[in-house]
């Protein structure tokens, strides 16, 4: 839990039964016995959010009461509060929680591993263009082996794959996607 949230959570426990978990009195007319100072009559009055003395003029609300009492720092007593009332962060999260949290991140996972694919299969792809158009330059059209001469019919087909991957639209990508194009070229 957040240092705020900490302090946060244990306000909102009501006063009277903080008082009671860690003093223990039993109020008669919302008052009890001053634990800050010797009295023996009461004029420690207990209100849903905190207290005033009105013999020794203390007043504070649950994390003041806490602090003083048992001696330590506010972050402490608000800590104290926050397990004795079961509102401490190590509790687990619940399932639906985790589930939402996992969810989230497994979309991130996807979605980073299909960019890398993606632009994998690009640089193949542009590779393959330039290979192929080397080539052919470099040979002649007339004299290229079979081989070659189907991947230069393929180059069309390469072309739009690039134009897809650099300039398409969403729903374009996801029919090349679904295509298995894209994993083809991503392992060559
Ligand atoms: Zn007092």
């Amino acid at each position: 839990m957040e240092k705020l949230d900490v302090f946060y959570q244990a306000k909102l426990i009501p006063f009277p039964e903080v008082q009671a978990s860690f003093n223990g009195e039993e109020p008669r007319r919302g008052k009890i016995l001053c634990p800050f100072h010797p009295e023996s009559t009461a004029s420690f009055q207990i209100y849903h959010d905190g207290y005033k003395c009105f013999g020794c003029q203390a007043a504070g609300d649950n994390i003041d009461f806490v602090a003083r009492l048992a001696g330590v720092k506010p972050y402490r007593a608000a800590n104290m509060i926050a397990e004795r009332f079961g509102l401490s962060t190590n509790k687990p999260l619940s399932k639906k929680k985790l589930q939402q949290i996992n969810k989230v991140k497994q979309k991130r996972t996807i979605s980073q591993q299909y960019h890398k694919l993606e632009h994998r299969a690009f640089l193949n792809l542009i590779e393959f263009r330039d290979t192929i158009d080397y080539i052919v330059q470099l040979i002649g059209l007339d004299d290229l082996p079979d081989t070659v001469i189907d991947n230069v019919h393929e180059l069309p087909q390469v072309e739009e794959y690039l134009r897809v991957l650099s300039i398409g639209s969403t729903e374009e990508r996801l029919r090349l996607l679904r295509t298995g194009v894209i994993r083809k070229w991503a392992r060559i």
